[in-house]
């Protein structure tokens, strides 16, 4: 195990995480720290101090492939902050996984935890590795393994993982049960979305898509507008896009396009989300694609961003809009599904045109949320109805909307930037009264 406490946090470029040379999800991310921390006249020592990963792991995990052969694959552990309690973030199975990308994720946590004033720092986790290629037995060992190598360094008290792209319910139980039995203890805090029962947290699988649709309609509440009618479009049809486009369906709204990796389908008419979620969870269906989906049209992902549309959802992956394809977005409201789905020059185009973009550490807030009421209820030992968890959801969710919301205007800037600086704020906060310890 590498345990680096490094001076350049993208380990790959400059000590200096505003001038890499290259393009670094990273030094991108800091681009809206940036923005923020200026709003804020923020402290530069401080500031020096809140744009450094705390820990960053690197380690590799040898794992048996069914036919016997070993295999070596590379895994993280970013522990961005604990200023406000244990790091707290997902793991994330995807064959792009860099340490760069799992440090812009960790940053990404700390903000998205503190905006929502949850009592975690920031972490993120990941493999590279490709989950589709995996048979169940691998995805197994390989998760054991990996849960062993980063046992010393997670721990209810100390950083708690849970899922992200690429990983489920199932991964978080092989995690809690190999830390389990190392403890000689059952320790179901030490990671989050994990199935019902052992220890899950009921509401946690919509928990994301639920939070995505209470900060669309708080957004529309507050420009005197209703859901009901509003055409969507959502890119990526995992735990996220797929449950945002159930929940605003539900709501009243029209998804007349939505995509994964394989393809694009619109409808104007609208699309029936809960067929489509049939179809790719049917067992002829093992790719789990929305390829061959009945009464849409296909088109390319660019297409579909570009789509007619009052509201976009992104819930896949970073970078998607770009200074390319910004000024074609027709969408008057963007709800950042994914991590990081626009780029800092996007963002700008955006907020030029006036286009109201709901930043991913607030509208996708809602799953760490219910991570958090997961976290509390296994260390009761007490679990709560589905209708508490919503309710208190829905609280968390709207108190804080509203925060950043009030702040936007006051200060005339963008949701991103009142979001960052309402967190960075709390952050600061946290670390100046338990003092630097230097
Ligand atoms: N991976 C999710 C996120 O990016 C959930 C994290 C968590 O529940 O800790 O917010």
């Amino acid at each position: 195990m590498t345990t680096a406490a490094s001076n350049h946090p993208t380990g790959t470029a400059s000590a200096n995480p505003h001038k890499v040379s290259h393009i670094s999800v990273f030094g991108e991310a800091i681009e809206f720290f940036d923005e923020a921390a200026s709003n804020l006249e923020l402290d530069p020592n401080i500031k020096r101090i809140l744009t450094h990963p705390s820990r960053q792991v690197i380690i590799s995990i040898p794992f048996q492939r069914d036919n016997g052969d070993f295999d070596v694959y590379t895994g993280y552990r970013v522990q961005y902050s604990f200023a406000r309690g244990p790091a707290k973030g997902g793991v994330r199975y995807h064959p792009d996984v860099t340490l760069d990308e799992v440090t812009a994720l960790a940053f990404w946590m700390t903000w998205k935890c503190a905006v929502v004033d949850l009592p975690f720092g920031g972490g993120k986790g990941g493999v590279t590795c490709d989950p589709r290629v995996l048979s169940k037995n691998e995805l197994e060992r390989l998760t054991r393994r990996y849960a062993a190598e980063i046992m010393e360094v997670i721990g209810p008290d100390k950083d708690v993982p849970a899922p992200d792209v690429g990983t489920t319910p199932q991964i978080m139980a092989w995690i809690m049960d190999t830390v389990s039995m190392h403890n000689r203890g059952y320790t179901p805090g030490v990671v989050t979305g994990k199935p019902l029962n052992v220890g899950g947290s009921r509401g946690r699988v919509e928990a994301t898509g639920r939070g995505v649709m209470i900060a669309i309609q708080s957004a529309l509440e507050k420009m005197g507008k209703k859901l009901q009618g509003q055409r969507v479009v959502i890119q990526g049809f995992g735990n996220v896009g797929s449950i945002s486009a159930l929940l605003l369906r539900e709501h009243g709204a029209k998804i007349v396009g939505i995509s994964d990796q394989y393809v694009g389908l619109q409808n104007p008419a609208g699309i029936d989300v809960e067929s489509a979620i049939a179809y790719i969870n049917a067992p002829e269906n093992p790719r789990r694609s929305l390829e061959g989906f009945p009464g849409c049209d296909t088109l390319s992902n660019q297409q579909l961003l570009e789509l007619p549309c009052d509201i976009l959802v992104p819930a896949a992956i970073e970078n998607q809009l770009t200074a390319d394809n910004a000024r074609k977005i027709k969408a008057q409201i963007i709800a950042e599904g994914a991590n990081g789905p626009t780029t800092p020059a996007a963002d700008g185009l955006f907020s030029q045109a006036g286009v109201t973009v709901i930043p991913d550490i607030l509208a996708n807030a809602g799953g760490v949320t219910v991570s958090y009421f997961e976290w509390v209820q296994d260390r009761m030992g007490y679990y709560w109805r589905e209708r508490e968890v919503n309710e208190r959801l829905g609280e968390v969710l709207r108190e804080n909307f509203d925060a950043v919301w009030n702040l936007a205007q006051n200060h005339k800037v963008t949701l991103r930037t009142a979001a960052y600086m309402l967190a960075i704020q709390r952050v600061v906060d946290s670390l100046t009264t338990r003092g630097i310890y230097a």
